[in-house]
Formats: C-alpha cells, structure tokens, sequence
C-alpha cells in the first residue's frame, strides 16, 4: 500500500491550480473501472478549471458508452496525432487503474517519452513504483474508482462530486465487483456508494445502462461459449472457454462482447480455475478468473505475460487457438496440487 504524505498531497494540490495541461491515461482494452474512473476525473478537473485530454489506448465496449465525458476521450488506436500532441503538451499525467507503463499497449513509448510527472491512482498487485512520480495505490479496495473517491477527498474536494462524477465512479465499482459479489467485502466501498447516492446517483438506472443493454448476438455468443465452446478439465478443477475469429465473426462480435463470459464457468462448484481465449489479430489473448488462493496474477505473469489481481487477471499467447489450448493444459498440470482444493462456503 502506497498512500499520499501530506507533502506529497500538497505538491499535488500545487500542480492541480492554475491552467495546468493534464493528461489521463488508461489501461488497454479498458473496463468499467477504467472508464469510469477516467471519466470521474475528467469532469472533476475540468470543474476545477484545468485543460484536461482523456485518452485510452484502445475503443472501450458499448455498455459504456453512456458515461457522461465519454465523447470527449481520444482512442489512441483511431487518433494517434492528436494522443501524441496531448501528451507532448502534458504537464501533468494521471494513470489510472494500471500498474506499469507496459500496460498501456501501444501508448508506452510515447507515454515514457513525457517529461510530465505522473500520478498513480490503482489497485493492482506488485506496482512499478519507479515509474510513477506519485504512487497512491493499495490491494485493499474494491476499485481505482473507489481510490479515485479518496484522491477528491484528499484534495478536499468532496463537495465537487457531482451526480455525473457519482455515475462514473459507480460503473467503476459495480463492474470491478461483479455487482457487489467479489473484491466488496469492505465496508468502505458501501460507505462511499452510499456518499454516491446521496449526490443524486440512481444505481438501478446504472445497472440497467451497463448490463441490460445486450444485443442479440451478444447473449446468444455467451450461449454458445457454454454449450460448444467450453472445454471442463475435472482433475485440474478448470473449465476453459475458447472463441476464434470464426465464432466472433458468427456473432458480429463488438468490442465488449466476450465481457464477464469468463466469470460463468466459476459458478460450477468443482471449478476453480477458469480460462478464456479471444484470437486476435496476431495472438491469443486470454483472461484468467480464479477462487480461493489461487493467484492467476502469478500464473499471468509468470506464463502469459500478464497480470492483474489475485482472482482475475490477463495475458497473451502468440500461437494459434488449438496449440495455446494444449499449452495452458500442459502449464497448468503442474500447478495440479493447488489447483485441487474445494472451498469451505460456510
Ligand atoms: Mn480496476
């Protein structure tokens, strides 16, 4: 855990006055949490009289694109130009919900290049410290949003958190824990979603707006995951999911399609390891969700050049659909003993 010292705090205070050139930057394939905490701050700093640019490396999923600010954000992939005038004007760098510049896909070099110091808000296992100016982060929260709440307070600030920054913030949380069902055993998080209804947000409506929005093909994709698509390895208690170009193109796959596939096979009580792979243009990516102690954080990184958190995480694998299949069998049989265990519900 990493917070803020009050010289730190006020150095910050310091940077955030004035007309300073702020940048904020985000994880690739960016998710709730990532999206909502950069649209938070986006209106946060704008309210504050700053020139703030939100850019992200890649295009965020549909159920998003709601969130109030959204419009303004540059994708780096569809803009490049005007993503590498923002940062070269920086003056300020926000990074938020990552831990390591790599993680910012194809944004790294240029992200490196800035001279501008750069504020960490996250909450991710293990973060390059040295890369950051000003570290806040902690393992111990439900989301960046929920840090993101804490940044506002700390600037004293609290009276500027709006019903649009309150919806931001809330896609964070709620998509960060599953709706409440993991990483929410906190009771901070309640309190703050609590400060958050008070200014005006409506969680019914924001549920409704990210998981009742579904198209057609995206829920009959998630049908055929389970019913054709999933391999289940009983003596590794692992169930894997695959989708290949064929699959994505059947069901006019939009980005955010395949979101929260991963999490269904974990609902079988004998499974506690469950494996997605998406083929993308010139590699596997796979998602890892896992119960108990297993950490896929550790297994991301140590095989798949990922990571992310103890329970759910990412990486890639550069060879085709069936050869990556055989891979993770063969990487995961000797994890077998920790893999086999069954959790005590009571
Ligand atoms: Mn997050």
């Amino acid at each position: 855990m990493y917070l803020l010292v009050p010289r730190q705090i006020s150095e910050i205070k310091q940077l955030l006055s004035g007309k300073t050139k702020v940048v904020l930057t985000t994880h690739s394939n960016p998710d709730g949490d990532a999206i909502g905490s950069s649209m938070a701050m986006l209106r946060y700093l704008q309210k504050k009289g700053l020139e703030v640019t939100a850019i992200v490396p890649n295009h965020y999923p549909g159920f998003l694109a709601w969130m109030p600010g959204v419009e303004q954000m540059l994708v780096y992939e569809r803009d490049a130009k005007a993503c590498q005038r923002a940062l070269g004007e920086a003056q300020l760098v926000f990074c938020l919900d990552y831990n390591a510049l790599s993680r910012v896909g194809i944004m790294t070099e240029i992200l490196k290049r800035s001279e501008a110091p750069r504020i960490l808000i996250d909450h991710h296992i293990e973060p390059q410290l040295d890369e950051f100016t000003y570290s806040f982060t902690t393992t111990d929260t439900s989301s960046t949003a929920e840090l993101v709440y804490d940044f506002m307070v700390m600037m004293g600030d609290t009276v500027m958190v709006d019903r649009e920054i309150s919806e931001c913030l809330y896609a964070g949380i709620v998509t960060d824990t599953g709706s409440f069902s993991f990483a929410a055993n906190n009771e901070k998080t309640y309190r703050i979603t609590a400060e958050l209804i008070n200014n005006g947000l409506d969680p019914q409506k924001i549920h409704r707006l990210i998981y009742d929005t579904f198209s057609e093909n995206r829920l009959r994709l998630l049908g055929h995951a389970i019913c054709n698509r999933m391999q289940v390895w009983d003596d590794l208690h692992t169930a894997l999911i695959y989708f290949d170009r064929k699959d994505l193109q059947d069901f006019d796959y939009q980005v955010g399609d395949a979101e929260g596939v991963v999490n269904f096979p974990l609902s079988m009580e004998k499974i506690n390891l469950s494996v997605m792979l998406t083929e993308r243009d010139k590699k596997i990516r796979i998602s890892f969700r896992s119960k108990g102690d297993f950490s896929v954080n550790d297994l991301a990184r140590k095989h798949f050049e990922g990571g992310g958190h103890k329970n759910a995480a990412g990486g890639n694998f550069y060879d085709t659909i069936p050869n990556t299949i055989k891979a993770v069998k063969q990487i995961l049989s000797a994890y077998k003993n920790e893999l086999n265990f069954k959790m005590d519900y009571r």
